[in-house]
């Protein structure tokens, strides 16, 4: 009978196991780039107006430093297991030479933070009279902030310090008095906030930190999305079980040979990294069937060490970001994509199921035994290529092709809206499409986003063509 009962339970255990052993969690981490990214911080005293740059401050020198941010979620996951806000603390104390000067001690920059949403539209430019009433502290201004009571379970403060001064926090438990209070971050450290409850919702329309208490020095400065290295701004962490999904997508890595970091023109959503203030209708949701997720890559890259390679080239390689099977191959530079190339993943050449990427503006020089289209003919025998195959060269053919780059787009069922759910969980060599959005740098070329690729060119003609029945 014990047997009996142990073998029960065993076989509940091993079920349970077997379940969370099936569930795939995936993860990517989204530093939204300073053209995305929406954080300020403003001080009801000095200087009462949002300061949008590198660094965001809440805490007080007598006066009261908040910090304001929102996130851009079109086209991320909607429905994740886990959103982690993660913010990096610049580990510079806050006017430290000033007030060791003074004082003779460095300053300890922790204090702990209540966290508000805010209730209206907001730029990152705005005055202190929009969060309060007055130029007193006093909640709400027009900004109709409202305090977050229920905060997430659990808190992580990273710090350089030992245990048990960094780790996991239960919120409840060390915290405040009650659950509206955020532990106070270390210096140098990263501090975590798990924001699933605010997510997306909460996220967009924008949330408040604002210091508990605004001693003289205690100040907590964060790096803000406007700093250089892009591992050190602001992110989120989203974590989602792939098998909630009814597909997988494929391990696509960039269309680009590696070994170079390539330069990024204009990106997912329509952004114009040459002016921000433009926005590209064919790299949104406006027109179907939509082309959201889709980037320009440009020629200009640089080399692992930094070293820009500024060689405009008709041989640089356009490289089968998966396995798949070319379904469209195009050499007639009048059509409105140019020479173009369009991969199916799924395994059944048919363009309206499953993922496929697409490749426009081609050179004419269409590689010889991919299937051209011809228009009294139509498609061409489909071929069988492999991730890194060379299927085109980047170039500038087609009457909207204002210059020789690589519009590089994904799309499932033929559809690249934001809102497709196959497409918010695609990511290229780890990334999410989103990451790939940069700061524009109005009327200048050469801007600062160059993403590495760990695709491994391999010239088409070395592959044994698969001929489709
Ligand atoms: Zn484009």
């Amino acid at each position: 009978m014990k047997t009996k009962h142990l073998g029960f339970l065993f076989v509940l255990f091993a079920s349970l196991f077997f379940v969370e052993q099936a569930r795939a969690l995936e993860f990517f981490v989204y530093h939204p780039s300073p053209y995305k990214g929406k954080d300020c911080w403003i001080t009801n005293y000095w200087y009462p107006a949002g300061t949008d740059d590198k660094q965001l401050l809440a805490g007080g020198w007598g006066d009261t430093y908040d910090i304001l941010m929102g996130f851009d979620t079109e086209g991320l996951p909607k429905r994740p297991s886990r959103v982690t806000l993660a913010l990096l603390n610049t580990g510079t104390t806050f006017h430290d030479w000033w007030y060791k000067k003074r004082i003779g001690r460095a300053i300890q920059p922790v204090v702990q933070m209540n966290l508000f949403k805010i209730n209206k539209p907001w730029l990152e430019s705005f005055w202190w009279t929009e969060v309060t009433s007055s130029y007193g502290t006093g909640l709400p201004g027009s900004l109709n902030c409202t305090k977050i009571t229920e905060l997430p379970d659990m808190i992580h403060v990273s710090t350089p310090m030992p245990a048990p001064l960094g780790g996991y926090y239960p919120l409840a438990d060390s915290f405040g008095p009650g659950r509206d209070v955020l532990p106070a971050p270390y210096p140098g450290g990263w501090y975590f906030i798990d924001v699933t409850k605010l997510y997306p919702e909460i996220l967009e329309s924008g949330i408040l930190f604002r210091p508990v208490y605004n001693e003289p020095a205690k100040v907590n400065q964060f790096h803000s999305s406007d700093v250089d290295v892009i591992d050190n701004r602001p992110a989120l962490i989203v974590e989602y079980d792939e098998c909630s999904y009814p597909v997988i997508p494929p391990n696509f890595k960039l269309p680009l040979p590696g070994g170079f970091r390539w330069c990024v023109t204009m990106e997912i959503g329509g952004g114009d990294a040459l002016d921000p203030q433009l926005v590209d209708e064919y790299h949104t949701n406006t027109s179907a069937p939509g082309n959201y997720f889709s980037i320009d890559f440009s020629w200009r890259r640089a080399l692992p060490d930094g070293t820009r390679v500024e060689v405009e080239s008709d041989r640089i390689p356009v490289l089968a970001a998966a396995d798949g099977w070319v379904i469209v191959a195009n050499n007639n530079d009048a059509h409105a994509n140019g020479c173009y190339v369009v991969i199916d993943h799924d395994g059944d050449k048919n363009v309206n199921t499953g993922y496929t990427t697409r490749y426009l503006h081609l050179t004419k020089e269409v590689v010889p035994v991919l299937p051209l289209i011809d228009s009294s003919i139509g498609l061409g025998t489909p071929v069988y290529v492999h991730q890194g195959d060379v299927i085109g060269y980047m170039g500038n053919t087609g009457p909207y092709s204002k210059g020789k780059h690589l519009h590089f787009g994904v799309r499932y069922s033929n559809q690249g809206y934001s809102h497709t759910p196959e497409l918010q969980i695609v990511r290229f060599d780890g990334k999410h499409m989103k990451q790939y959005q940069t700061e524009g740098s109005s009327g200048v070329r050469h801007i600062n986003s160059f993403f590495g690729s760990n695709n491994v060119c391999r010239p088409l003609s070395y592959v044994f063509p698969v001929i489709g029945q």
